[in-house]
């Protein structure tokens, strides 16, 4: 398993190699940052946007977090940190497209769907259980049709996790109107951690389709 310590023996090769070779691009992003896809993803290990859309420093504004979720627009004080970055993202780097990607096997789904960490002391679960209680209308559905035990729930939690996201989004008013206007597209996706597979979502028909 990997440890600080060999993290900077991959810092070594990483200034060594990969650094070096691309000298003039680091050059150029020394003088700031200019992507057009703004990325919300989990922060499972597993799921590393950057490696899955191939992508290079500058290219992808990534925000990680517990199931890839984003909450509503809000306007009471609080230290709102996907909101934030959202607002940098689209108001100051004014990227172009927005993509949730979730992903199968996602620890914060299943915990939303088993509500096993409901009523948990903060510290031994709670912060994970008020964070994820994002899902609770749509565990709602998701337990109606499937029940809370079983990989189809599993599945259909993950992609409904991701329409709650993309609510969400739009119950930003700049990123309503944006989008409105034809400057901001929003897209959604699950990313399959077992075959690889990306689900890519079809806001009209509600379906994840496989990318080939
Ligand atoms: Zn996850």
């Amino acid at each position: 398993m990997t440890r600080f310590s060999d993290m900077l023996d991959g810092y070594s090769r990483f200034k060594s190699n990969d650094w070096q070779e691309q000298r003039d691009r680091w050059e150029i992003l020394g003088e700031g940052q200019s992507p057009k896809v703004m990325v919300i993803a989990c922060s499972d290990s597993r799921v590393d946007p950057t490696q899955i859309f191939d992508t290079r420093p500058g290219e992808i504004f990534v925000v990680r977090n517990v199931a890839a979720l984003v909450p509503p627009y809000e306007t009471t004080p609080g230290l709102h940190g996907v909101s934030a970055a959202l607002e940098f993202a689209v108001q100051f780097l004014k990227v172009e497209e927005i993509l949730v990607m979730g992903h199968g096997l996602c620890g914060g789904c299943k915990a939303a769907l088993t509500k096993a960490m409901a009523d948990t002391e903060l510290g031994h679960g709670g912060f994970v259980a008020n964070w994820i209680s994002l899902l609770d209308e749509a565990q709602e559905r998701v337990a109606d049709i499937y029940g809370t035990d079983s990989v189809e729930a599993e599945r259909a939690m993950e992609m409904e996790a991701v329409k709650v996201s993309l609510a969400n989004l739009r119950s930003f008013p700049y990123v309503q109107e944006k989008e409105n206007a034809g400057a901001l597209m929003l897209h959604g996706a699950v990313f399959s951690i077992s075959d690889g597979d990306l689900h890519v979502l079809d806001e009209a028909s509600g379906a994840f389709n496989a990318m080939r």
